[in-house]
């Protein structure tokens, strides 16, 4: 039963899978392992199965707990980003959510940390993930606007929820060389990314608008 939903049928078989990474390609991304790998994990077992069928639509979903998995372009685009052509070693994710965007960088990077406040959406990615069999990656519920000090420094941080401002702990996380994309804005939201060039130097870039639910404090246990 857990592999024919893993398999997909109809709106949520391969065929459909490939129909979003035509899409994808149409909307300009290009990097062929970020491709490969959102060929690879199926999307619709992400989402509560009555809204499989919408799975492979360019669209954000409801997850539950007020939270949204991201529509593919987004994934596909921060991916492609934080990646610049180069396999990543460590990678923060910053907002598990349903643990899409977790998968994919586990395929595209060696070992994976990803942080949720909420437990309850956390146990839920856990489980999806434990499923796929994906076991390059560690999940912990915590509060990801402060990071990971005990396992950084990371080549790589996704921020999956919008920032008022970029905070300062992600920054000293990231090893030197080392990317993080991350949406920042209240109302009008901008994808940044950052990169740090040196023990004290970063570069900002801010790339196009986007639309994120807001990066929150603290933690919530049930
Ligand atoms: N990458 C996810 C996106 C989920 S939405 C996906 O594809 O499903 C963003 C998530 O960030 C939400 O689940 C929200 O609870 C979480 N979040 C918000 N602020 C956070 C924080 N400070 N630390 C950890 N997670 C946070």
């Amino acid at each position: 039963m857990v592999n024919k939903r893993i398999d997909g049928i109809g709106m949520t078989s391969q065929r459909t899978r490939e129909r979003m990474l035509m899409r994808l390609r149409e909307q300009g991304i290009r990097d062929e392992m970020t491709l490969a790998a959102m060929s690879e994990i199926p999307r619709h077992v992400f989402v509560d199965e009555a809204l499989s069928i919408r799975a492979y639509e360019d669209v954000s979903l409801p997850i539950g707990f007020g939270q949204t998995i991201s529509q593919p372009y987004i994934v596909a685009k921060m991916t492609e980003l934080l990646r610049a052509g180069k396999t990543l070693t460590k990678v923060l994710e910053v907002g598990t959510g349903c643990g899409y965007q977790t998968a994919v960088l586990s395929k595209v990077a060696q070992e994976v940390y990803t942080v949720e406040r909420i437990r309850p959406l956390l146990m839920k990615a856990l489980t999806t993930l434990r499923q796929l069999k994906l076991s390059n990656i560690k999940l912990e519920n915590a509060d990801g606007s402060i990071g990971l000090a005990d396992f950084g420094p990371f080549d790589g941080i996704i921020v999956t929820a919008a920032a008022s401002h970029i905070p300062e702990s992600l920054m000293q996380q990231l090893a030197i060389g080392g990317r993080m994309v991350i949406p920042v804005g209240v109302d009008d939201q901008l994808l940044h990314l950052i990169e740090r060039t040196s023990e004290d130097q970063f570069v900002t870039t801010k790339l196009e608008p986007v639309k994120f639910v807001p990066l929150l404090n603290g933690v919530k246990k049930d």
